[in-house]
C-alpha cells in the first residue's frame, strides 16, 4: 500500500498524492539503458536513471476511479 504524502505544486496549494511504489519515493531506479553504439549497432544495460512510473517526481496523482461524481 504506497504512503500518502502532501506536496505543493504551486506556492500555498497542497496536494494529497501517492508516494511512487515504484521507486520508493526517490525519483530514480534501476532502468535500462540504449547505449549507442554505431560500430556494433548499440547495446541495453541497466543503470540508474529516471523512475518511468512517476517520472522523476517521486509520486503519481491519487487515481480517482471510485469518485461519485
Ligand atoms: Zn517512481
Amino acid at each position: 500500500m504506497a504512503a500518502i504524502i502532501r506536496i505543493s505544486r504551486f506556492p500555498g496549494i497542497w496536494e494529497d498524492v501517492l508516494e511512487c511504489e515504484h521507486c520508493e519515493g526517490q525519483g530514480e531506479c534501476e532502468v535500462e539503458v540504449a547505449v549507442p553504439d554505431y560500430m556494433n549497432g548499440g547495446y541495453l544495460t541497466t543503470g540508474i536513471g529516471e523512475c518511468p512510473v512517476c517520472y522523476g517526481r517521486g509520486w503519481v496523482d491519487i487515481e480517482e476511479e471510485d469518485a461519485e461524481e
